[in-house]
């Protein structure tokens, strides 16, 4: 027998398969989707068999496999399948697509394996010769169930080891996983309203379609509690369910109101240990598990017989994968969705305008939910003009916002204020010669971080402690520009010294389960003041928070991309979305320099129609998605020189193979250098994509032996 062994060489940016041969007494172990261990130049590797074939035309030697890694296929048919979907979407190689839908215990990658738990399990063997009362103890604690673990027995008296001694007891060793649920909840199931029960009706009388619908529903409509109605649905037909959050929102709420409805969940999400994830991904493999909630990558999750898949928070951006493969988890999903014949759900208070514009030429089907379900009213928003303001105290705090913050807390309850920037303050900068300190390795500026006295890159993370002294000039005039969440946290307690605040962001974060403590104690009203960045814009629900306040809405609106009135229009709805969630009315104060920009008057009013007729037109006029597409194309070198010259070779390039698109640039990356890797991006504009993905599949091939280039494509990029 011989199989075709898909291998990873790193080193290389190159797909092939090579083929062994397998001796007779390894044969019957062999399946397509397995991984193998093969001999490759002087060194082991594992790979995936890929094919089995009786017949070679090789002009190498063929060598036999050293060893069968998996009894069972970790790529299945259908992921076998998806990879190359995958690796087609994203131009990138098919090991990578296959490496990418994998947990890292199940990557064909050599060492650092992870392992499988096992139980000790007692159970009777041979009852025979006598008994004496202890023992008898240990029997009968086995009888009630069948089996025991051994340090149950253990506990209850030592015999337990004469017993397996004498061959009366015999030990199993089972596998087991690791716990990862934790705390339950009591969540009240509510009764559908008509609103709800249309969407409901809509979707449920058309599981065994394959139609894509865009659930646009307002923040805190009931769009999760329509899901869970499906699910349920959907599960009593025997069938399975996907749910894709955003990564952040994963670790809390809605995972939590799902356990309170569901037994046999498996998540899967960035804060699980490898080894968490492995048996997540095993329960999932063995058909234990029927839902399976997770971020971005649990697309791929070993799911069969797929029911529905639900993406929430579609709009999300990090749904699409920023490092090769730069899949997206939409599509993918689409793709699954096809091959089940079930239905995708799309689901956003503020979906994206390409996906809105889908709807509307009837792409998507529309589902709308207007208004908020029971009790709860949408909040009312001002707008507070900071141009005109007073501050209090020189802080970043408003008049307005001060005595709205005094009043909720005077009434016990609770407030979220959102500062869009992580860090004591953006950069730290000498007021006698204008020097900032930047990374040794980025072209960026070093960020402040005061709790640690650090200076950090959050482009690769290089960290050196503060200076105080000008290297530049030698005064010691260093000031803070800008205002991160800790200059802000640092303020909050001092104009509101009884306030208990919590601060989250990505630094408060890093520790596993930091984020689920926060958000838990926050719930049970430990706080009354949490402040975070955008990582507490979405999903959350906490039915007390009848305040919420916006510190700076222009933060995004600046960053210069196509796509700053929607990043600013979203961010607001959905951090405004969090106040008035239950039956006490809710209010949002947005602090702003541009109290007539649309994208902040129209979220105010909560008009996303408005929003997304006025932005269209400036897409029209911008010549911008959804109007027309966009790639990029981004070289890298460490070599300055080099990707300089090279970079309007491959621009001269794409436009004479692409008459009919616009190719724009090349432009330096911003930043311009990371990791010490020069980068340069070129955009290709254009209307329909006919042989792109062909011309660019070239480049990247021409490409491929130079180990000092590096290409990079990236289709819909979410910065530009
Ligand atoms: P979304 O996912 O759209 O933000 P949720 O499903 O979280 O909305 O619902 C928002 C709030 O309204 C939650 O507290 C939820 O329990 C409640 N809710 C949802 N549906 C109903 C209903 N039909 N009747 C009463 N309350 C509801
Ligand atoms: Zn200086
Ligand atoms: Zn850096």
């Amino acid at each position: 027998m011989y199989i075709k062994v898909l291998v990873e060489l790193s080193a290389f940016n190159i797909d092939k398969t090579f083929t062994y041969h397998v001796n007779d007494e390894l044969s019957s172990l062999i399946k397509k989707g397995i991984r193998v261990l093969v001999p490759f130049n002087n060194q082991k590797l594992e790979g995936f068999v890929l094919d089995i074939i009786n017949e070679v035309n090789e002009d190498y030697e063929i060598k036999d496999i050293i060893s069968v890694i998996d009894n069972e296929p970790i790529l299945t048919d259908e992921l076998l399948e998806l990879g190359k979907f995958v690796r087609d979407e994203t131009l990138s190689t098919l090991i990578s697509s296959y490496q990418a839908m994998l947990p890292k215990a199940l990557k064909a990658k050599n060492g650092s394996k992870v392992n499988i738990k096992y139980q000790k399990i007692v159970e009777i063997d041979n009852l025979i010769g006598d008994i004496t009362p202890k023992q008898q103890e240990i029997i009968d604690k086995i009888n009630e169930t069948g089996k025991c673990s051994y340090t149950e027995l253990k506990h209850i008296n030592s015999t337990v080891d004469t017993l397996l001694k004498k061959g009366i007891l015999k030990i199993k060793n089972v596998e087991t996983y690791r716990e990862v649920s934790n705390t339950k909840l009591d969540y009240p199931r509510h009764e559908l309203n008509n609103e709800q029960r249309l969407v409901y009706d809509e979707i449920a009388n058309n599981l065994n379609n394959n139609i894509t619908y865009l659930l646009y529903g307002v923040t805190g409509s009931g769009k999760t509690e329509v899901y869970m109605e499906l699910m349920e649905k959907v599960i009593s037909l025997n069938k399975t369910c996907l749910l894709l959050v955003p990564e952040i929102t994963l670790t809390n709420q809605i995972l939590k109101r799902m356990e309170a409805r569901f037994n046999k969940i498996a998540v899967l999400h960035s804060g699980l240990s490898d080894g968490e994830r492995y048996d997540e991904y095993r329960r999932i493999k063995k058909g234990e598990a029927n839902i399976v909630i997770g971020a971005r990558s649990s697309i791929f999750a070993p799911l069969e017989n797929i029911g529905i898949i639900i993406i929430d928070e579609c709009h999300t951006e990090s749904f699409k994968q920023d490092v090769m493969p730069k899949y997206d988890a939409i599509e993918v999903a689409k793709y699954r969705s096809k091959i089940n014949n079930c239905p995708l759900v799309l689901g956003s208070a503020t979906p994206t305008l390409d996906m809105y514009a889908r709807a509307s030429k009837g792409l998507y089907k529309l589902l709308n939910l207007p208004n908020r379900a029971g009790k709860a009213k949408v909040p009312k928003i001002t707008i507070c003009d900071m141009t005109k303001e007073e501050h209090i105290k020189n802080s970043n705090i408003s008049k307005t916002l001060f005595d709205e913050i005094n009043k909720k807390l005077s009434l016990h309850e609770q407030i979220i204020l959102l500062q869009n920037r992580r860090g004591y303050s953006s950069i730290l900068m000498c007021s006698n010669c204008g020097y900032t300190m930047k990374c040794p390795n980025c072209d960026i500026s070093l960020t402040y971080h005061k709790t640690k006295e650090l200076m950090r890159c959050h482009y690769c993370g290089y960290a050196t402690k503060k200076i105080n002294i000008c290297p530049d000039c030698k005064s010691d005039s260093l000031k803070d520009l800008g205002t991160g969440t800790e200059k802000i946290e640092e303020e909050i307690k001092n104009l509101f010294p009884m306030a208990k605040v919590v601060r989250m962001d990505l630094d408060t974060t890093t520790r596993k389960g930091a984020h689920d403590r926060i958000i838990t104690s926050f719930s049970k009203g430990e706080y009354d003041i949490l402040l975070g960045t955008q990582m507490i814009s979405k999903g959350l629900d906490f039915p007390n928070v009848t305040l919420v306040g916006i510190l700076n809405a222009d933060t995004s609106l600046f960053i210069p991309s196509y796509k700053s009135n929607e990043n600013t229009f979203d961010l607001i709805s959905q951090v405004a979305g969090r106040s008035g969630r239950s039956e006490k009315e809710g209010e949002v104060v947005i602090q702003t320099y541009n109290p007539d920009h649309f994208a902040i008057t129209l979220a105010s009013k909560n008009d996303y129609i408005a929003f997304y007729n006025e932005e269209m037109q400036n897409r029209l006029v911008g010549r911008y998605p959804p109007y027309f597409y966009l790639t990029m194309v981004t070289v890298k070198s460490g070599d300055y020189e080099l990707v300089s010259k090279e970079i309007n070779r491959i621009k001269t390039i794409l436009e004479s193979k692409l008459p009919d698109k616009e190719v724009i640039g090349p432009s330096l990356g911003i930043p311009f250098k990371v990791n010490n890797q020069y980068r340069f991006n070129i955009l290709i504009k254009y209307k329909k994509e006919l042989d792109l993905k062909l011309v660019l599949k070239d480049l990247i091939d021409h490409y491929k032996s130079n180990y000092k280039i590096k290409i990079e494509v990236t289709f819909n990029p979410n910065n530009i």
